[in-house]
């Protein structure tokens, strides 16, 4: 099946080379993400292949349907940028990875949790410069500090295992609470708790009209002074504007984030001969006490090597009218 992949990078076309190492779909690259104005390049495509800034709303779709396009494929886990009940009402299908990785991503976020903790950017950067002061560089013992994860699911359920093992108490907020979550030794606590006891807290939750800035001013000012946040799932789950004043009071420590609200017109693509107009991301990584990595939690070999194997498996089964597993509809 012809597939027309947006927002496509070189370290993607290879795996995805790989999983198509049959030949059996024809891939066509596009550097360009899926917006209303690039969506006429899918024109005579049945499938489209997209990623988390791409946009598919109804205006998006539409023109996808009237190009011919069937499929729309997600190689990544969430969907909020796709428009689930324009594509039921126009009658495309709509596809996602469920599940490639969830360590990829979960260690990830450890690993913005150590680095923010133990500022190992700022005594990298010294370093180098031949610095060695540790003025400024204290962090805190990880064991024995209550850990919150909020959205237990895949991901969270690896972080909350990584961090029991750092010897925390893990503490969870979901609605849909997990018996694999507790089996692990970490317990549900209520927000209330968890803003009050947490010296961490760590998103997992996917974003939702509900957890739409579930960080905000008024969850800040209940968080417990100096704790650390953790961000590796999406960006808009944050009010910035909120954290920045948090950040600038001292009620938030610091702030570790792989996503970020408007990353859209940032991430993936190198800026640094550019005047950035985004005062608010100027702002954060102004921050000594704050760290952005440009959305790459889930950047790991294994999952990139299952998003492209899944992705193509979801083509082939669309194109031979098989069940798809990995099928997403409106609620
Ligand atoms: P999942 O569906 O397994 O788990 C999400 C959990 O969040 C579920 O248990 C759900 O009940 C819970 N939840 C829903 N609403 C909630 C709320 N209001 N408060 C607390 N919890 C709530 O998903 P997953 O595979 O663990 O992925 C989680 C998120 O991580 C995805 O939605 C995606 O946005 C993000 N993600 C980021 C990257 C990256 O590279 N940074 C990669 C993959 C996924």
């Amino acid at each position: 099946m012809e597939i027309a992949i947006f927002s496509s990078t070189p370290y993607e076309r290879r795996y995805l080379a790989e999983a198509n190492a049959n030949g059996h779909h024809r891939l066509n690259f596009f550097e360009v993400p899926l917006t209303a104005e690039s969506a006429g390049l899918a024109t005579g495509y049945p499938a489209v292949c997209i990623f988390v800034n791409d946009r598919a709303d109804a205006q998006v779709l539409e023109a996808l349907q009237q190009g011919g396009t069937r499929l729309v494929a997600l190689r990544c886990t969430g969907f909020n940028n796709v428009d689930l009940e324009a594509a039921a009402r126009l009658g495309m299908k709509v596809v996602r990875v469920v599940d490639y990785s969830p360590n990829s991503v979960a260690e990830h976020a450890v690993a913005l949790l150590l680095a923010i903790n133990r500022k190992i950017y700022r005594a990298y950067n010294r370093t180098r410069d031949s610095n060695f002061s540790l003025d400024g560089l204290i962090g805190f013992d990880l064991t024995g500090k209550t850990v919150a994860v909020v959205g237990t699911g895949k991901i969270g359920r690896v972080f909350g295992k990584i961090m029991l093992g750092f010897g925390c108490e893990v503490i969870g907020y979901d609605p849909m609470p997990s018996r694999e979550f507790e089996g692990l030794g970490a317990r549900y606590a209520a927000p209330g708790e968890i803003g009050e006891r947490a010296d961490v807290i760590s998103l997992h939750c996917p974003l939702t009209p509900t957890t739409h800035h579930i960080i905000n001013a008024e969850t800040l000012s209940r968080a417990k002074p100096g704790a650390l946040l953790i961000n590796t799932s999406r960006g808009a789950l944050i009010d910035t504007e909120a954290v920045i004043e948090a950040l600038k009071s001292g009620q938030l420590g610091g702030l570790a984030i792989d996503v970020y609200e408007q990353e859209a017109n940032l991430f993936f693509r190198d800026l640094s001969s550019v005047v950035i107009a985004d005062d608010l991301i100027q702002r954060l990584v102004s921050f000594p006490n704050v760290i952005v990595t440009g959305h790459q939690a889930f950047l790991t070999r294994e999952a990139l090597t299952t998003i492209c194997e899944t992705t193509l498996q979801s083509a082939t089964a669309f194109e031979q009218g098989q069940t798809l597993e990995n099928e997403i509809k409106a609620p």
